[in-house]
């Protein structure tokens, strides 16, 4: 191969086995875990399908007393756990890839509200998994009960390799398991396993070294270490004990994995980091041991990966987020497909599945987490069943995969756009501080339009439900979007408000900005009034962020952004205020009540901004109806936001739903996708 990134596809050795390229996607939670391994298996079959060389599941449990409920990760307690991870390395290895599996035991982050049992920790410690405030505490580890943990370690170990795995992982990231929180400056223990770095490095070293004695023979061992956790002298820091604990077990792993801590950093959206984040902490880590080495940074440019490698960052390109939102990257980049690529935007929606407990979702992959349920293959769908020719109307997210999909299947597809530029709300809302990359979602389908002959988008082209008949289509997709409500009407407000200088987020992104002192109250939760609270304070007005939720931004949480948006308001000079729902506005000032106690808080204001609702635009479906009953229209459909206002994945799904389903009879009473039962 004499491609520029032919260096991507030399298979590399990772001790007893070997990696068919460098292409690694490292373990990830997913939201299946244990609960469904059929969905689970198809999910990774699928990568290994793509081209990544080595496959891996997420963080497994190895014994009870490390449950991490109520989240759903892996789970081989006994060997009657063997079967459903058989059923995993089976379908990784169908594709010639390596299987790897991330074998865990979680002191103080497993909750155990399922098992009921006692965690080891190094000492009694708060129980830190599930919500977070879980009202417990573990058990101080004896010394036996670390030769437990060791066996367990083992057992597991042992039943990995009996699944087919290639690769075992010790697991001392994120700062969630025993062996890295017997790292810790503050393990203080008494005995051998506390105290000075090597006492506290021993637990680790053993359980590699167990691990390499159990299944050493036929499986690598992994260690995933994280090198700093971003708490200066609190934690771990790559320029502190991180080298140290490196060169003490250099050679010892088959594969140093190694990466930042906690999740939050480690997964930052593309909001706070920009691809190849983590080098300057990883960096090295290649200089302390021969072993190789795997290490992340939201890489979807193939040049961006060979020159990591080039440069002596990494041996392998490990990528959870850029294999979700493109199983088949690697195949793409060896078939000199680069342009075809669907880029990860960096939004962690993948990451809300795991933190809701739902199968994983992904805003640029609509095949993600349906693999099984639907069967849906994220490059492979059916072909047309007749020429009929559909007419969408609408460019956003819904009605671009539409059109793109329907295409793909063979459709003669006419594409409409009201607006100068593809892409709806994802072409606007990336102009907004800090989600350039959402373009991706826009612009990855508009590639594949343009390159599909029987699609023919116009823009500049708004439709009126006359247009729409006059142009003789028979079969009519409806992707119109909605708009932001004016009046407030939201989740705490059923009756509107009136007042001055009121503001929508629509006005903000069509460039209408408010000056002085502005109110933005967020009744929306998600991202966006954090970012036009940025949008406003960086032109310079006094920002004031009022929301009736605990706390601001508050989905966030589930994308791992709430802290850092929380930081950047205030380094912003934002003024935040939760708990207090909208009560009145007048003049010069808006009035709230606490949403607990009702105690009235008049704040004084030049404009309020209202991020509450939107409100569909679904007028033109509305008007087609009448031509759907009387036969004038075969068929009419409503999808995306002027549907359902949602997140940009859900109008990317509805418009991939769509195009799946034309043709189709749908029968409502049925569930369209298969589910996974225990009887
Ligand atoms: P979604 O997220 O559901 O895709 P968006 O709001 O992002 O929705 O996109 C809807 C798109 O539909 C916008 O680009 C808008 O300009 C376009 N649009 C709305 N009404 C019409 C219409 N009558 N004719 C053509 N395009 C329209
Ligand atoms: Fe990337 Fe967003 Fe898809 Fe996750 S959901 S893989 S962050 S595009």
């Amino acid at each position: 191969m004499t491609s520029p990134f032919s260096l991507l596809f030399q298979p590399i050795r990772i001790g007893p086995v070997t990696a068919p390229n460098r292409f690694y996607q490292v373990p990830h939670c997913n939201g299946f875990g244990h609960r469904m391994p059929r969905g689970h298996a198809a999910m990774r079959g699928i990568k290994a399908e793509g081209g990544w060389g080595v496959v891996c599941t997420e963080e497994v449990e190895i014994h009870h007393t490390t449950d991490l409920s109520p989240f759903f990760e892996g789970r081989l307690w006994d060997d009657a756990d063997i079967p459903a991870y058989a059923l995993i390395a089976d379908s990784i290895h169908k594709h010639g890839s390596l299987a790897g599996i991330e074998l865990t035991y979680n002191s103080h982050d497993a909750s155990n509200l399922y098992s009921r049992a006692a965690a080891f920790a190094p000492r009694s410690m708060s129980v830190t998994g599930g919500s977070g405030y879980e009202p417990g505490q573990t058990r101080a580890a004896t010394k036996d009960d670390l030769k437990q943990v060791r066996k367990w370690h083992r057992n597991a170990a042992i039943r990995a390799k009996q699944a087919g795995f290639d690769i075992v992982y010790v697991y001392a990231a994120h700062g969630l398991s025993l062996p890295f929180h017997l790292l810790s400056k503050h393990n203080d223990r008494a005995d051998e396993y506390g105290g000075s770095l090597e006492n506290r490095v021993r637990f680790l070293r053993e359980l590699i070294e167990d691990t390499k004695d159990a299944v050493g023979d036929k499986s690598a061992v992994a260690l995933r270490f994280a090198v700093d956790q971003l708490l200066g002298d609190e934690g771990m820091t790559h320029d502190g004990e991180a080298p140290e604990i490196v060169s003490m077990l250099a050679e010892l792993p088959d594969l140093w994995d190694v990466n930042i801590a906690g999740w939050t950093n480690d997964s930052s959206t593309s909001r706070f980091e920009k691809a190849g984040f983590q080098e300057k902490y990883i960096s090295f880590v290649k200089k302390l041991t021969t072993k190789p080495v795997v290490g992340v940074g939201r890489y979807t440019s193939p040049e961006a990966m060979v020159s990591a490698i080039q440069r002596g960052v990494m041996d392998l390109i490990g990528a959870a987020r850029p294999s979700i939102a493109d199983p088949f990257l690697p195949n793409k980049i060896k078939d000199e497909r680069v342009e075809d690529i669907r880029e990860c935007i960096g939004c962690n929606i993948c990451v809300s599945g795991d933190l809701r407990f739902t199968p994983i979702r992904c805003t640029q992959n609509p095949s993600m987490g349906e693999e099984w349920r639907r069967g849906w293959h994220p490059e492979i769908i059916a072909p047309k069943k007749s020429d009929k020719e559909i007419l969408v109307v609408g460019a956003g997210p819904a009605g671009l995969e539409a059109a793109r999909a329907l295409g793909q299947r063979g459709y003669r597809v006419i594409l409409t756009e009201a607006g100068r530029d593809f892409g709806g709300r994802v072409a606007r809302e990336s102009q907004l501080p800090g989600l350039a990359e959402w373009r991706r979602v826009a612009d990855w389908r508009v590639t594949q339009i343009e390159k599909t002959p029987n699609i023919f988008p116009y823009l500049g082209s708004p439709m009126t439900a006359a247009d729409v008949l006059e142009a003789g289509a028979r079969d009519v997709i409806i992707a119109t979007g909605s708009s932001w409500r004016r009046d407030g009407i939201g989740r705490t407000r059923q009756t509107p408000i009136t007042g001055h200088n009121i503001f929508t987020p629509d006005d903000l992104m069509d460039g209408k900005l408010p000056q002085g002192r502005v109110i933005l109250y967020d009744d929306d939760h998600y991202y966006m009034g954090g970012v036009l609270a940025e949008l406003l304070a960086q032109n310079g007005c006094a920002v004031t962020l009022v929301t009736p939720a605990p706390t601001i931004s508050a989905w966030t949480e589930y994308t791992l952004e709430q802290s850092r948006i929380y930081k950047r308001l205030l380094s912003l000079g934002v003024t935040l205020l939760e708990r207090h729902v909208i009560a009145s506005s007048t003049s010069g000032a808006v009035t709230f009540q606490h949403a607990i106690t009702s105690a009235a808080q008049t704040l004084p204001a030049d404009a309020l901004v209202l991020v509450t609702e939107r409100i569909p635009n679904d007028a033109l479906y509305r008007e087609l109806l009448p031509a759907l009953a009387n036969g004038k229209l075969d068929s009419l459909r409503l999808i995306g936001d002027a549907e359902a206002p949602n997140i940009i994945a859900q109008a990317v799904f509805s418009g991939h739903l769509a195009a799946r389903e034309f043709d189709e009879t749908i029968n409502p009473d049925e569930t369209p996708f298969l589910r996974e039962r225990t009887m």
